[in-house]
């Protein structure tokens, strides 16, 4: 069965720990309560699309325990498709995330199954009859290549969010409808903090969009660059406000928005998440975007 949106990327079980303050080397530090939350970039951007609406699957690996299947149920929960996701024999990558009270956090990840996903999972059936392919790294860069490349081959719409920031080869970035990233990325792609994010555009892409945290987003296509304004909100907790931004650009293209309109309902999306706790439970529906 064809998606409209097929997002190939990574799932995580998120362990959050509240410390006062981070253990250094050979040091035990008491933390708070553990919670535990489905999350991985990939697995975010699906299910923030299928919350929306959005006929969409993931690509993806997760291994054969609790972790994996908290992850399938959330997808599923969220109208997810999972036949693309794979069961391997390695554990369900894992995010182990410290929080200090300043509200900084601190990542380390286990990329576990999502390192066995191969180019070859990149398969014709996968991707016949998609409209918007959405990738993003913490998986291997060989497979988001094959899945660029082999979806432009397709005539597939190919929306790539650059996260985290990767030396990706010309012919990824080349093949690439909409490039998405953070300005991290964006200064990380360029050389420079202060270099002109239209320069993007000169590494190949289309189409580049740049999110601003609170200040929303900016859409550079051709000699056009458009700023598209935030809703002012209250943020509470921006864990995965990229990735929800990503599944909602994503929904909107293959509903038939232009660039501009769907960074329009990205935004409305991102904002509802950061005023709530967590990635995947922070993620609106369509109806409570009303
Ligand atoms: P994260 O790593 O937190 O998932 P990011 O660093 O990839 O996010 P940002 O540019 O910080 O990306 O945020 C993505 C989008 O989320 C922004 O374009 C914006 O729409 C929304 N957003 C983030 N922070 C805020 C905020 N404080 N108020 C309103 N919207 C926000």
């Amino acid at each position: 069965m064809s998606h409209a949106v097929l997002v190939v990327g990574s799932a995580n079980a998120d362990l959050v720990v509240p410390v006062d303050r981070r253990p250094g080397g050979g040091e035990t530090v008491l933390g708070g309560d553990t919670a535990l939350s489905p999350g991985g970039k990939g697995a975010n951007t699906a299910v923030a699309a299928g919350k929306l609406g959005a006929d969409v699957a993931l690509l993806g690996a997760v291994g054969d325990d609790p972790y994996g299947r908290l992850l399938r149920d959330s997808l599923a929960n969220a109208g997810v498709d999972t036949q693309f996701v794979r069961t391997v024999e390695r554990p369900t990558g894992i995010a182990y995330i410290t929080v200090t009270p300043d509200g900084e956090n601190s990542i380390l990840v286990s990329p576990g199954a999502n390192s066995a996903l191969e180019p070859e999972d990149i398969t014709d059936e996968a991707l016949d009859g998609v409209r918007v392919l959405v990738a993003s790294l913490e998986v291997p860069l060989p497979t988001i290549e094959r899945a660029v490349v082999r979806a432009r081959e397709k005539g597939v719409r190919v929306l790539l969010n650059l996260s985290p920031a990767a030396e990706v080869s010309p012919e990824t970035l080349a093949a690439l409808d909409v490039l998405l990233v953070n300005e991290h990325e964006a200064a990380y792609l360029l050389g420079s903090e202060d270099a002109d994010p239209r320069k993007l555009l000169d590494l190949g892409p289309r189409a580049a969009v740049v999110t601003l945290g609170a200040k929303g987003a900016a859409v550079l296509e051709g000699d056009k660059s458009t700023t598209v304004e935030s809703p002012k909100v209250e943020a509470v907790d921006t864990t995965g406000a990229g990735d929800a931004f990503a599944g909602a650009l994503a929904a909107a293209l293959a509903d038939g928005a232009d660039l501009v309109e769907a960074a329009e309902r990205a935004v409305k999306v991102a904002a509802v998440t950061v005023t709530r706790r967590g990635a995947q439970p922070s993620y609106p529906t369509a109806a409570e975007l009303e």
